[in-house]
This record gives C-alpha cells, sequence and structure tokens, in this order.
C-alpha cells in the first residue's frame, strides 16, 4: 500500500475499545463519554480488519485502545492476530498498555504470539502517579511488569512528558529502565480532545539539553519504523527514545493508519479526517469491499500533521481525545 506521496503504509495501530480503568489528565477527563457498546466492533470483526491490512501489506500491527486489556476475551484477537506472525503474513504483533492487569494476561499474551509490548508508566512515584492516572495503582502496573518480565515479553516504557509533573523521578526511571532492561521512550503531550488540551505540554528539545548535563546520550540511527529518535546512554547501556510531535516533524516517512473501536479508518493522527470501514465490513465479501475501500482512501493521507502550526496552549488539533481515537 503505498499512498499519495509514495509513503508505504505498513503498520496499523487497531484500538480495541476506547473505555479504560484510568483517567490520565492528558487521555481522558474523569467523566469521559464512551461510545454506545453497540456501536464497538465485535472482536471478530476487528479480526477481518487486521487480516485485511495484512494482505494489503501492512506488516505491523499494534493493539491499543483506550486500555486493550480490559476488553473482555482480547486474547481471541489476539490468537487471531498471531496466527499472522506465525504464518510469515505479518513481523509482529505488539500491544500499549498501561500494565494495570498484565499480571493476569502475560502469559496467555506470549502464548497468543505477542513477543513485545509498550508499557505507559509516567512516574515511578505512588502520589505522583495518583495525581497523573486519577487512580492509586502503581502497584498493580509494577506486578504487571514483573509477571511480563517473567513471561519473556520484551518490554518498552512510555512516559508522557508534561511540564512541571513528576519531573523530578526522569532519573530514576531512567537508571530503573536500563537496571530492568526496559527501553524508555518520552512523548511530549499532544493537545487532543478537551483533556489534552487542558495539559501542560514541555519541549523535549530542553528535556534532553538537561538531560546531557548528567548522562552522556549518543545518537543512534535505530529507527524502529516509527517517530522516536534514539539515544544510547552510556551510564545504563540502555535506549531512550524521545517522539517530539511538537517541535519536530516526522511525518514524511509515515508508515502509519489507526482504525478505532468503531471502525473508522483515520490517515493521520493530526486530522480528523476518517473513512468509516463498517459499510465494507457487513458486507457479504467484507475482505474485497473493505480492501477497494481502503486502496482508494489510501492515497488522501495528509502530507503532514499540523501540531506544530499553533500554540499547544491555546489550540485543540483534534476534538477527539487520545482514548476515542486510538493512541
Ligand atoms: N491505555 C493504553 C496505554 O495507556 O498505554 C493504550 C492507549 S493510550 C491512549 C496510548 C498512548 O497514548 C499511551 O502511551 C499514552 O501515554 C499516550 N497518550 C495519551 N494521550 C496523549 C496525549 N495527549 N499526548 C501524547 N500521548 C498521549
Ligand atoms: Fe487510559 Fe491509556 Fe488514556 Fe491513560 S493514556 S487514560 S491508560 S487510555
Amino acid at each position: 500500500m503505498i499512498d499519495g506521496l509514495g509513503r508505504h503504509i505498513t503498520y496499523l495501530r487497531l484500538s480495541v475499545t476506547d473505555r479504560c480503568d484510568l483517567r490520565c489528565t492528558y487521555c481522558m477527563s474523569e467523566n469521559a463519554t464512551f461510545l454506545p457498546r453497540k456501536d464497538i466492533l465485535s472482536l471478530e470483526e476487528m479480526a477481518v480488519i487486521g487480516h485485511t491490512f495484512a494482505a494489503l501489506g501492512v506488516r505491523k500491527i499494534r493493539l491499543t485502545g483506550g486500555e486493550p486489556l480490559i476488553r473482555h476475551n482480547i486474547t481471541s484477537l489476539v490468537r487471531s492476530l498471531g496466527a499472522l506472525v506465525g504464518s510469515g503474513e505479518l513481523d509482529e504483533l505488539t500491544m500499549t498498555t498501561n500494565g494495570t492487569l498484565l499480571a493476569r494476561h502475560a502469559d496467555e499474551l506470549v502464548h497468543a504470539g505477542i513477543r513485545r509490548i509498550n508499557v505507559s508508566l509516567d512516574t515511578l512515584d505512588p502520589d505522583a502517579f495518583a495525581a497523573i492516572t486519577r487512580r492509586y495503582r502503581l502497584g498493580e502496573v509494577m506486578n504487571g511488569l514483573s509477571a511480563a518480565d517473567a513471561a519473556g515479553l520484551r518490554i518498552k516504557i512510555n512516559r508522557v512528558m508534561q511540564a512541571g509533573v513528576s519531573e523530578d523521578d526522569l532519573d530514576r526511571m531512567i537508571e530503573w529502565c536500563g537496571r530492568r532492561g526496559y527501553d524508555l521512550t518520552l512523548i511530549e503531550t499532544m493537545p487532543l480532545g478537551d483533556a489534552g488540551s487542558g495539559s501542560n505540554p514541555v519541549s523535549l528539545s530542553s528535556v534532553r539539553a538537561d538531560l546531557a548535563t548528567r548522562w552522556q546520550l549518543s545518537p543512534m540511527s535505530d529507527r524502529t519504523g516509527g517517530p522516536a529518535r534514539y539515544f544510547h546512554v552510556a551510564e545504563t547501556g540502555g535506549r531512550l527514545g524521545l517522539i517530539t510531535p511538537l517541535s519536530r516533524h516526522f511525518c514524511d516517512d509515515c508508515n502509519r493508519v489507526r482504525v478505532n473501536c468503531r471502525g473508522e479508518l483515520r490517515l493521520c493522527l493530526g486530522s480528523g479526517a476518517s473513512v468509516d470501514l463498517r459499510p465494507a465490513l457487513r458486507q457479504s465479501a467484507p475482505q474485497k469491499a473493505m480492501m477497494d475501500l481502503i486502496r482508494s482512501s489510501i492515497g488522501s493521507k495528509p502530507a503532514a500533521h499540523a501540531f506544530s502550526a499553533l500554540s499547544p496552549q491555546t489550540a485543540t488539533w483534534s476534538h477527539l481525545p487520545m482514548h476515542a481515537i486510538g493512541g
């Protein structure tokens, strides 16, 4: 699949729910509204979508949400898509999770075909964790990480950076990730939806300059097909990634599209435009109908998002927050 600018689309982020057991301030308001359950695709329909994208040339699928592990029977979808890895039709199936339910699911994820996961964790301090997520659940995340380690999952920690929020434990987290063998990626807050626009973004250029006064950071050439730039941390031997949607464009080699839990294809995170896959999905030959629809839509993938064109303090680029789009 090649878009109008010659970019090869090889990565699908598939959101399995818009619901979550945390309420991170930059993602969801405490009283977030969710889609009616009848509007959310079944896991079988999501499997058809995943298989269709793989048939179109997508090589990697990431399951996300909302919180993917709260979706009842999520393992059945993981098994169905994991089979595509087994048959060589996909290179990788991964998941982004907040980790609260990992202790219960880590073993079955490995058996179903997942080898690597991203766990979102913004702080190691229980009170700061509760302030960011509005829930005292750091202990469950830590238990989940230990279970994921024991199950043999490779782990990357994603930490969303907000000015003045738990900045003081970043050094501790770099050291902790190095010790546990986790990659760590820092993400600039994107102003998505009401919750995102109320957050306090920080530029990662200044975070990096500050870290460089205490840590030896050498740029690495690694690209994982995503927007992160990586640095080797000499003191820990670990890898530090920076994702900078506000201060630096990463659109020229964007390889990804998203499908949310309602079956809407979004060609760019920074654009509200979407294509409804449901009519095609509900035809008698859904895979053929969806392939035609996706092929005809992919050419209109925007050249770039508009995040850096506006002030992060005053503008909301997307009316939907991250949990509803599928992060
Ligand atoms: N619940 C899962 C989790 O938190 O990992 C998966 C869904 S979450 C929406 C996916 C990722 O989006 C997380 O790493 C989260 O930190 C990130 N995220 C949410 N809102 C964001 C925002 N406004 N700006 C940047 N990243 C955001
Ligand atoms: Fe839930 Fe993930 Fe959003 Fe936090 S970032 S509220 S864990 S969906």
